[in-house]
């Protein structure tokens, strides 16, 4: 048998860069930093919050996902991640999406990981990140 190796799968979807927003230009940013006011709620668990967010400044709508990773030997590891969203068919797509991981296909997006005793900034990503 010919030895192939599998094609990673690669689909990233490029959303529409939120190039008005203070957010999109501002660096070190953590999340007390953002101006943002709740529109919608589709998730909140002790592990799983997702909402639709709002920039209060320019109206920039953000999908939004944080979840926590519990790991039992270690600190529990969070992670933050802001997706600028345009259009209904957007934010149904997203809200759609199960698993948080997979929407590090869709950038640009803000992102994060925390620890109990370790904060990273929030880092606007563009591309995918392993
Ligand atoms: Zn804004």
């Amino acid at each position: 048998m010919e030895d192939e190796t599998p094609t990673p799968n690669i689909t990233l979807t490029t959303m529409k860069a939120p190039t008005q927003c203070t957010l999109w230009s501002r660096k070190n940013l953590t999340p007390l930093d953002l101006n943002l006011e709740l529109v919608k709620v589709y998730t909140r668990t002790s592990h799983i919050e997702r909402d639709l967010l709002k920039c209060r400044e320019c109206g920039q709508l953000y999908f939004h996902d944080w979840y926590e990773h519990v790991n039992f030997n270690h600190d529990a590891a969070m992670y933050d991640t802001y997706i600028p969203v345009e259009t209904e068919a957007e934010i149904e797509t997203l809200s759609n999406i199960e698993k948080s991981a997979d929407l590090a296909d869709y950038v640009p997006q803000l992102h994060g990981s925390f620890t109990n005793d370790r904060n990273d900034d929030l880092k606007w990503v563009t591309e995918k990140y392993a």
